[in-house]
């Protein structure tokens, strides 16, 4: 079978055989032209001592970062390749990486300390495949296997317990059931993985195609880092408009909002207040009052906990708050002035997951009220509606040349005309707008310019 190699990585691996070597393409390149999916980047692994791949490379562009284990990158018309010298791994005392590795001479022994059964073919140049776990077979029965003991291999690296899901959540394939099991036994050592690569992988499996079934099957393992989640599993939701537990309802809007980090985090922390807000009311129906201010502040420690930037934390701290509010129809502008263009149609798209996650007679009315608010709002920025002060028709210098003092009156002045516009009293009309800065014409006559300590009128006099 003739497989789509990039020219970069052919003649990286031309180099290193005409230097009497043996070289692959390996990991998730090859998973990938097996699965049919072009390659995000290219693996090779060899039998060449590092300085022997450096010998095959001289006068090339070269980067040497990982040379203590084993890696070079070679660049190629801009492309970065990485060659690693086959090794295995030492024992893993602290569950995140080897203790040491050392450089050995037979592939399989490279294979064998890989993750899944799936990262673990090698290709030549010429398409052959070498597979010792079998991980072409598991590619086509859709299937996510461990290299060895599933329980071992976890326990060693526990970043892989969310390698497994995030490829699952991906790809759609489903975790052999021993694996599975292991997953769900050895989850506890998601305790020892640094924050940042649990994030990286989880922002990868909520924007998987399937993200819906793997948060499905295993929210324990989530509640390991966010403990704040396992509480949704078990959240009755006694009302007319719910018809799921707290759980099942946060996957549902997971899987109806699109695949955007921003909007899948939200959908997964909108309703993370729910448990500490339940209430019973005498008819038995179940209310939250107050969840999503709540939930608002957990969901940003929650984010923080995981070293999320300050921007995402932010849109879906603002998003998690809002996502219970009525807008009617006539406050779009207001909406649009307090949240900004950006928010305000995220929050939009919040609303109608939530509403995808819901009891589906209710839904139909809702969904349809969202287009509505959708397309007012569209049509308001079609007609090049005000709604910050940056849009607004004069500015600080036009207040300043209207005679009033630069200081904090300009702003007030400035908000207070925005505010007008908002509410539909004025038009953004400059010209309206600039009349409005004119001093009213006073009835009385002008005060009389008594002196006072700076020759000026005391204003209270005049006022
Ligand atoms: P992708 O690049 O699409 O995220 P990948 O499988 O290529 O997937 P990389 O991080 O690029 O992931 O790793 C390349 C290869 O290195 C993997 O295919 C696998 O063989 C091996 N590998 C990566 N991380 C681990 C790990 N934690 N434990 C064991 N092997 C690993
Ligand atoms: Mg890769």
């Amino acid at each position: 079978m003739e497989y789509c190699i990039s020219p970069g990585a052919r003649r990286i691996l031309q180099s290193l055989v005409r230097g009497g070597h043996e070289a692959y393409l390996v990991g998730g390149c090859v998973r990938d032209l097996l699965r049919g999916v072009a390659p995000h980047d290219w693996d090779i692994c060899t039998s060449a001592r590092p300085e022997e791949t450096q010998r095959c490379f001289r006068g090339r562009r070269v980067l040497e970062t990982g040379l203590k284990h084993g890696t070079i990158t070679v660049l190629e018309r801009g492309e970065a390749y990485e060659i690693t010298t086959y090794r295995a791994e030492g024992p893993y005392s602290d569950s995140r990486r080897p203790d040491y590795v050392r450089f050995v001479s037979s592939l399989e022994d490279d294979l064998a300390r890989r993750d899944f059964t799936m990262n673990a073919i090698a290709m030549g140049l010429d398409g052959s495949l070498r597979d010792p776990f079998d991980g072409v077979q598991d590619i086509q029965a859709g299937l996510i296997r461990c290299v060895g003991s599933p329980d071992r291999r976890f326990q060693e690296d526990g970043l892989r317990v969310m390698r497994a899901l995030r490829f699952a959540a991906v790809f759609g394939f489903a975790l052999e059931e021993k694996t599975a099991q292991a997953i769900h036994d050895n989850r506890a050592v998601l305790k020892r993985v640094a924050a940042e690569r649990i994030n990286a992988e989880l922002c990868r499996l909520l924007t998987g195609g399937h993200a819906g079934d793997i948060l499905r099957q295993y929210p324990d393992v989530l509640g390991q880092f966010w403990p704040e989640l396992l509480p949704l599993t078990t959240l009755e939701q006694n009302t007319p408009w719910h018809c799921w537990d707290g759980w099942e309802h946060t996957v549902r809007t997971v899987e109806a909002a699109p695949a955007d980090v921003i909007l899948r985090l939200t959908m997964l922390l909108h309703d993370i207040g729910k448990p500490l807000c339940r209430s019973t009311d005498e008819n038995g129906i179940d209310h939250f009052y107050g969840h999503p201010s709540l939930g608002a502040r957990l969901a940003d420690e929650m984010l923080q906990t995981l070293k999320f930037d300050h921007k995402t934390r932010e849109q879906v701290t603002a998003l998690v708050n809002c996502h219970g509010v009525q807008i009617p129809c006539r406050s779009v502008r207001r909406w649009l002035n307090r949240l900004g263009l950006e928010v305000f149609f995220r929050l939009l798209q919040v609303k109608r997951a939530d509403t995808m996650g819901q009891a589906r007679e209710l839904a139909r009315d809702r969904l349809a009220q969202l287009d509505q608010l959708q397309e007012t709002a569209e049509a308001l920025i079609a007609e090049g509606q005000c709604f910050t002060l940056k849009d607004l028709a004069v500015h600080g210098r036009d207040v300043l040349a209207a005679g009033i003092s630069p200081g904090p009156e300009v702003g007030r002045t400035l908000n207070s005309l925005l505010e007008k516009v908002l509410n539909g009293e004025l038009p953004n009309d400059r010209q309206v707008l600039l009349e409005q800065l004119r001093p009213a014409p006073s009835p009385a006559a002008p005060c009389p310019p008594l002196p006072g300590p700076c020759g000026e009128f005391p204003k209270s006099k005049c006022l």
